[in-house]
């Protein structure tokens, strides 16, 4: 973590840390700033008159967003690198870690416009390479996995281990992409399909998980034997709320009724825990579920990872807020 700058380049696990603004509906509600930067490597915890200060009240990173950041600027410092090397052949995925309403799906969908833009761009800047770029878009919601290309395959897709391409998801469309536009134009199918979920079974968003992959395939043009092909994975995954990862708030209280543990985001905190600390062999309980199966390639061996956790600063998250900051903390 010494690094510096070198890091984004060559951890395998990258990991980043967004504060965003109180928004208007905690304005009004009086809820007031909890949790804010006091430079660009430090939160900290302000109490308000009658708040007690729980430990930890202070965390330290190699940089933080803070609230007038942009999207722009949290690409480019933390995700980039990790995303650009899913063009070389290395497995990318980047996740937006948090508890609900904390900006995963506003930062997320900004980094995914970026990253669609820059590989574009390396496209148009690398003649001598064909590009051959394919999405597919699914959610897990309660363990059952759902085709947000296809509305009409159902719930609950099957998972296949194939023994060369691993766990794969039976029937799951992948569709060929001809431009950016078309990207473009897919990924917005894929969140139009998750917000139809969303109305029908009251606040999915924060149950499930949202998983965009490309799969970028290139050859020389020059080589006759397509030697030197690259192929790797560049997942975007807009997570379930952080909320649903723990039983007990960081003071023991037992969550609120109906706040379900979520097995996927649980098993996923337990193997990106075993990874950071460079258990690379043991035993990585990749198949405890299906988020972590869907994604063990991507995780695992040739494989580099961004993690975007995104805070609320609002005094009626702070407990939230600080596991988000404990686990970014075990993360990194
Ligand atoms: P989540 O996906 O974590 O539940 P959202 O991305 O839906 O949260 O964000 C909740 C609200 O906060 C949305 O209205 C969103 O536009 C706003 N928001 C989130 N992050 C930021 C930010 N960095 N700057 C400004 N507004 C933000
Ligand atoms: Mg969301």
């Amino acid at each position: 973590p010494q690094h510096g700058g070198h890091r984004a380049k060559e951890e395998k696990i990258v990991v980043t840390v967004r504060l965003r603004p109180l928004n208007k509906r905690e304005q009004s509600a009086k809820d007031h700033i909890s949790w804010q930067c006091l430079d660009d490597q430090t939160i900290v915890y302000k109490p308000g008159p009658l708040e007690r200060i729980a430990q930890p009240a202070m965390f330290t990173f190699d940089k933080v967003f803070g609230p007038e950041s942009l999207t722009e600027s949290v690409y480019e410092e933390g995700v980039k690198n990790v995303a650009l090397s899913a063009l070389m052949g290395i497995n990318a995925t980047i996740f937006a870690y948090g508890q609900t309403s904390s900006g995963k799906t506003y930062t997320m969908r900004g980094i995914t416009e970026k990253a669609v833009n820059d590989i574009y761009m390396h496209i148009l800047n690398t003649p001598e390479r064909e590009f051959r770029i394919k999405i597919s878009g699914l959610e897990i919601y309660n363990e059952n996995v759902r085709d947000l290309l296809n509305s009409e395959s159902g719930r609950n897709l099957k998972l296949l281990d194939d023994p060369e391409k691993g766990t794969m998801v039976e029937k799951l469309v992948e569709e060929s992409v001809s431009d950016d536009q078309h990207l473009r134009k897919l990924i917005s199918v894929c969140e139009a399909q998750r917000q139809v979920g969303e109305t029908a079974l009251n606040d999915t968003s924060s149950r499930s998980h949202q998983i965009i992959r490309l799969t970028i395939e290139s050859t020389l043009r020059e080589s006759a034997e397509c030697v030197r092909s690259y192929v790797a994975s560049l997942n975007f995954v807009d997570l379930a709320g952080s909320e649903r990862a723990s039983q007990t708030n960081a003071d023991g209280a037992r969550l609120r009724e109906g706040c379900h543990i979520n097995l996927s985001l649980m098993t996923l905190t337990t193997v990106i825990r075993k990874l950071s600390v460079g258990k690379r062999s043991g035993h990585i309980p990749y198949r405890d579920s299906k988020l972590t199966r869907i994604l063990q390639h991507s995780l695992g061996g040739n494989a580099r990872t961004a993690i975007i956790c995104t805070l609320s600063p609002a005094s009626s998250h702070v407990e939230q807020t600080r596991n988000t900051l404990l686990f970014a903390t075990r993360a990194k």
